[in-house]
């Protein structure tokens, strides 16, 4: 039995990653699932936070938000809207974007999208855990 499963991470503007790891947890829609090589096959559409998976016994996270993810035996294929490797996330981008988000929602405004401006806090906070979970376990 294989003890590895190909993990590919692309966005509609890019490959993000394809590595051979031992493990996958991604944020389902509803909730967080975990994939072992040899699982049965199955699709998930992605909510917004933290992949992470585990390589050589050590783990790396990456930043998702939105998409699909399909599962085989022997490959997770992640088709994101966006994804950053904890490395490429920019904190300062984040915190900036996390104010802009938080300012609005104090606006008292009939005209605002709420959903939007939710949605672009979550992204924000996320990526902002995505870098300190990654910072804390060595892997930046
Ligand atoms: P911002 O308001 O800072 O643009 P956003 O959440 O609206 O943030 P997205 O629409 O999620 O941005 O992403 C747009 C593009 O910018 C994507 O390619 C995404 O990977 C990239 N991106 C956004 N924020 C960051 C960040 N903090 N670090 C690195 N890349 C980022």
């Amino acid at each position: 039995m294989a003890k590895t499963i190909t993990l590919e991470v692309v966005t509609p503007d890019r490959k993000v990653l394809a590595e051979e790891v031992e493990y996958v947890g991604a944020p389902g829609i509803n909730g967080e699932f975990g994939v072992l090589p040899n699982h049965i096959p199955f699709l998930s559409a992605l909510g917004i936070g933290s992949l992470y998976y585990k390589k050589d016994g050590k783990k790396r996270y990456v930043f998702v938000a939105g998409g699909f993810a399909e599962v085989s035996p022997t490959k997770v294929t992640v088709l994101a809207e966006v994804a950053e490797r904890a490395e490429e996330i920019d904190l300062e981008r984040a915190r900036r974007a996390q104010e802009r988000a938080e300012q609005r929602m104090r606006q008292q405004q009939e005209k605002i999208d709420h959903a939007r401006v939710q949605a672009a806090l979550a992204r924000a906070m996320y990526r902002m855990k995505t870098r300190q979970q990654a910072a804390s376990e060595g892997g930046i």
